[in-house]
């Protein structure tokens, strides 16, 4: 049984003393029990990374970068490092996010070595796929999604005792549009997903594997699309930085 994990993607949202309101209203608003049914993430930007986990230090609430960079340390201007994130508190990272791909060029060749450093330094990435609309519109959704996780995924170990990565299925259509995908089009690119993952590391292992749906989620669609067999939570952006939509989500699930 997989437990339900619910990630709030900040991105390029609230300064210092903004994220410390937000974290403070979220964790209040929920409640100790919520934690026994889903894992709870918030990735904060970079600068706020830091004072966000010292708030948290009591709390069940974990911690993620939006990125990071493949490299150890070096003359890499502007970038952060795995190391680095984890000296902060972080336990998560987002990686291959579509603003990240059609914004800052990143490709799945990149993205893949992201993957690698991220786990060798333990770190969790939650690695994020997903179609454009034209590639829907040409019905090649299913090969873009596919041809993405098998090659951010080459040469990536997982594990049965550990959590090594999760996935995001996060279309770009429905990112910051308003407009989700269907409970049904979404458990179908999951359920693809887990034929995937399958196919890499075998049945046990693939069953283990959490796959999160992004895009446009609200407090409203999020009870249909949870119960979905093979969605397994949500990466959460717009809603996640309103305290009340996040809350409201998280205890959606069942
Ligand atoms: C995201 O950026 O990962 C995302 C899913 O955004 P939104 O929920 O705003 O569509």
């Amino acid at each position: 049984m997989r437990k339900k994990l619910l990630a709030g993607n900040w991105k390029m949202n609230k300064d210092i003393a903004e994220s410390i309101d937000l974290i403070s209203e979220i964790n209040k608003g929920l409640n100790s029990s919520v934690f026994n049914k889903a894992d709870v993430i918030v990735c904060p930007p970079f600068i706020s990374i830091y004072p966000v986990c010292e708030y948290l230090k009591h709390s069940e609430i974990k911690v993620g970068g939006q990125n990071m960079y493949k490299e150890t340390e070096g003359a890499y201007t502007g970038e952060i490092s795995a190391n680095m994130l984890i000296s902060a508190g972080c336990r998560y990272v987002i990686l291959g996010h579509s603003e990240r791909r059609q914004y800052f060029g990143e490709n799945d060749t990149l993205i893949n070595q992201k993957m690698e450093k991220a786990i060798t330094s333990n770190l969790i990435p939650i690695l994020c796929v997903g179609e454009t609309l034209s590639q829907r519109e040409e019905n090649k959704h299913i090969q873009t999604v596919t041809e993405q996780v098998k090659s951010c995924l080459k040469n990536i170990e997982a594990s049965n005792e550990q959590e090594k990565f999760i996935i995001a299925y996060e279309p770009v259509w429905a990112i910051g549009t308003g407009v989700n995908a269907t409970p049904e089009q979404a458990e179908e690119m999951h359920s693809e997903i887990r034929g995937i993952l399958k196919e890499l590391y075998g049945e046990d292992i693939s069953e283990q594997i959490r796959i999160l749906y992004g895009g446009s989620i609200n407090e409203i669609n999020s009870t249909d699309l949870f119960k979905m067999k093979n969605i397994d939570g949500g990466l959460v952006g717009g809603a996640s930085i309103k305290a009340e939509s996040f809350i409201k989500i998280i205890n959606s699930v069942q």
